[in-house]
């Protein structure tokens, strides 16, 4: 019976988004009943509200218990400032100026700055797996536009060189300067920082609170009952939507990356993904479709996921296990590879088990 409910918690929320909190019912602010005893403690406000808005080529989805007048506006408000930031394909950002910059020094947004900064750790504890510089090799794909482009072998191969985080220079007063020719893409770990951001904006002004920016979950304080929010991880190989297993947390990121986000089937079947291999500048060939990282930073879990996908499962564990992280992987074959803490801390669960 007690699974049964929570079960139906689960499919009430299966309405909410890929990755999206799944979570019960929230309880409305009740009224003292007649029985209870006069208490000093006011009840919390635990009222919900919800928003959707499209940022960042995403639905983002957002939850608010107990949230102050006017906090949805701030949240998009938020969402609009950093998409004009660092997005690639709006004249005037910070990328677009970046990319234009052709090797000259330019002064850009402290935030955007300190993304470059983590972006560049990432880089080179990942060895390159994740470089932010892959933007020439993204620029000759379309994933997305429907023209499912793919670059010839040659366009591919002399594209290479450009991609090296290590090149991006970083100096005082928010100072970058790219080499020339060379162009950053921050599709890999900016919505990680936007969710971080937009985290930091509600704690400790709501009583809860889920962020849910595609892949990139954000709870924040508590549910409405004090029990943990429980957030689905998408099944790599259903539709989008459908939960493979659960994690349960609070004040925390949950952070999924998958080859099956973003892509097109070629001529021959082949399924051409987002995800690209640094080395190669073709789609990652590794053996894991799906990364999960839980980590309050949900930037850095953002980028993981992304690097641990070029991995591959053999090195991704190691490269977790050594620094002490907490992640599942989803191999191509199905196999679920979890950490001990992802299990132990988070309690991932199959939804399968969960129904038996
Ligand atoms: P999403 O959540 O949008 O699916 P991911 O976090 O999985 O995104 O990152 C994929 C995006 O990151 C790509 O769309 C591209 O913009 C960029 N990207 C692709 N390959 C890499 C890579 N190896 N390192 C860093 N960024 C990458
Ligand atoms: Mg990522």
């Amino acid at each position: 019976m007690k699974k049964m409910k929570r079960l139906a918690a689960l499919l009430l929320s299966a309405a909410l988004l890929t990755g999206c909190a799944a979570q019960g019912a929230p309880k409305a602010t009740e009224a003292p009943t007649a029985t209870a005893a006069p208490t000093a403690t006011a009840v919390p406000d635990t009222t919900k509200t919800t928003g959707m808005g499209f940022y960042f080529d995403t639905v983002v989805t957002v939850t608010l218990y107990g949230a102050p007048e006017g906090m949805m506006d701030e949240i998009w408000a938020a969402c609009t400032r950093y998409e004009k930031l660092l997005s690639k394909t709006i004249a005037g950002s910070d990328v677009s100026r970046i990319n234009a910059a052709n090797g000259q020094t330019i002064t850009i947004d402290p935030e955007t700055w300190d993304i470059l900064r983590r972006a560049k750790e990432i880089s080179s504890l990942s060895g390159g797996a994740f470089s932010v510089t892959i933007a020439p090799l993204t620029a000759m794909w379309d994933f997305t536009g429907g023209t499912n482009r793919m670059p010839a072998d040659e366009e591919r191969i002399a594209a290479l060189p450009l991609v090296d985080d290590s090149a991006i220079v970083l100096g005082d007063d928010s100072t970058v300067t790219l080499p020339a020719g060379m162009q950053i893409d921050l599709g890999g770990i900016a919505k990680g920082y936007i969710a971080d951001k937009v985290a930091e904006l509600v704690r400790g002004r709501v009583f809860g609170a889920i962020l849910s920016l595609g892949g990139n979950v954000y709870v924040v304080g508590d549910k409405p009952d004090g029990s943990l929010n429980s957030v689905g991880v998408q099944d790599p190989f259903s539709y989008t939507g459908t939960t493979l297993g659960i994690v349960y947390t609070k004040n925390n990121s949950v952070v999924t990356s998958g080859t099956y986000e973003r892509g097109f089937a070629g001529p021959d079947g082949t399924w051409y993904h987002h995800i690209l291999d640094p080395k190669t500048g073709l789609p990652s060939t590794s053996d894991l479709v799906s990364a999960t990282f839980v980590m309050d930073s949900s930037m850095t879990a953002d980028a993981l996921a992304t690097a641990c996908i070029v991995m591959g499962s053999e090195q991704a564990m190691t490269f977790v296990r050594e620094q002490g992280w907490d992640a599942l992987f989803i191999t191509r074959d199905g196999k679920t590879l979890a950490s001990d803490g992802f299990v132990d801390k988070y309690r991932y669960t199959l939804l399968a088990d969960l129904m038996k």
